[in-house]
């Protein structure tokens, strides 16, 4: 299945927590990652007032099931140091899958599409570079449609 997963980061060592992530993502067996984003600098959205974001996403072809994915990708976020005070708190790095071919996952713990990704230009900008013609699966639209039409707060910029 052909699977993406956003990145990001915005303590520590940002841009080698974004590098130590795909590293370990490409080492997990039954995950080969076939497209890396540039790496994009952000605005924090949400939570305590907090340093600004990296973020990228990578395409993956990928043997496992999106949770048995989820679950690999858990482990590279605590073994980069990742803690989780609260939501939307400042963190080493995050890995969210955001679609999963088209599938549609709605359990407690997984949810795919990511529910808040047609909102976020931190997202689709990374996304529409490397997937532009990906549809997702419940809005029926293609990634470049929906950051056509997203409502930007400001500018992101690429880093
Ligand atoms: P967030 O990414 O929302 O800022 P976390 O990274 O701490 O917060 O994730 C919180 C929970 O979100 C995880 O425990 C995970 O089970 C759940 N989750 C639901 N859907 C997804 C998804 N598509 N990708 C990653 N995590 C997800
Ligand atoms: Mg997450």
């Amino acid at each position: 299945m052909r699977a993406h997963i956003a990145l990001g980061s915005n303590v520590g060592d940002r841009q080698g927590n974004i590098r130590s992530a795909i590293e370990k993502m490409q080492s997990v067996s039954g995950v080969r990652v076939t497209k890396i984003s540039l790496v994009y600098e952000t605005q924090p959205v949400g939570g305590p007032p907090q340093g600004m974001y990296l973020n990228a996403v990578v395409e993956v072809e990928c043997g496992l099931s999106a949770a048995e994915l989820l679950k690999q990708l858990q482990c590279i976020e605590n073994e980069l140091g990742r803690t989780r005070p609260g939501k939307d708190f400042p963190r080493t790095i995050d890995l969210d899958i955001l679609l999963f071919g088209d599938e549609v996952i709605d359990e407690p713990d997984l949810k795919v599409p990511h529910p808040r990704m047609h909102e976020r230009a931190f997202v689709l900008d990374p996304l529409a570079e490397i997937a532009p013609d990906a549809v997702h699966p419940v809005l029926g639209k293609t990634v470049a449609e929906l950051r056509q039409t997203l409502c930007r707060a400001g500018p992101g910029k690429s880093a």
